[in-house]
């Protein structure tokens, strides 16, 4: 099997991917990414369904105390659906990688992950993997409650994103 990642257009066999190599995977790919690049594609968002709010928050709480990361997919500059991700954006042998196996969505729109510690800022290891995944992230924190959470753009900055009901 063949996955292309969005940054790097040459095929790498999942085969490939033996433990030492996932172990140096995630610090070389940090350096090679390029920012500009990814934050210029796909749509401006302004907002995010109620419904998809609801149930990332609830994803979030059924998951504590581990985290749970998903991706988000817009419609109409609106963040519509997510795909869960297996995983943690903390370890680096899991969902890292396979987020950079995953392959091009022109609807992606960025990533929303979960904070069981309650801390709704992003980690070195989100700002990392922030911009391989979008332009917007959701960072859900315990106790996982309407308003435990916030939106940051894919450098970390924070991000004002309308719930749209
Ligand atoms: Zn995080």
């Amino acid at each position: 099997m063949h996955v292309v990642s969005r940054e790097d257009p040459h095929p790498v066999s999942a085969d490939e991917v033996d433990p030492d190599r996932v172990n140096h995977f995630f610090p070389i790919r940090r350096r090679d990414y390029h920012l500009g690049e990814y934050i210029d594609q796909g749509m401006k968002c302004r907002g995010i369904r109620r419904e998809l709010l609801d149930l990332l928050l609830a994803i979030a709480a059924s998951n504590d105390p581990n985290e749970f990361v998903a991706l988000l997919r817009e419609e109409n500059g609106v963040i519509e659906e997510c795909d869960l991700v297996p995983g943690t954006v903390t370890n680096e042998d899991s969902a890292s990688v396979l987020l950079d196996m995953m392959p091009l969505d022109p609807r992606r729109a960025g990533s929303a992950h979960s904070h069981p510690n309650g801390v709704l800022e992003p980690s070195d290891a989100d700002l990392s993997f922030f911009p391989r995944t979008g332009r917007y992230h959701l960072i859900i924190g315990w106790p996982y409650e309407e308003g435990d959470w916030a939106c940051f753009t894919a450098d970390g900055g924070p991000y004002d994103l309308e719930v749209i009901e």
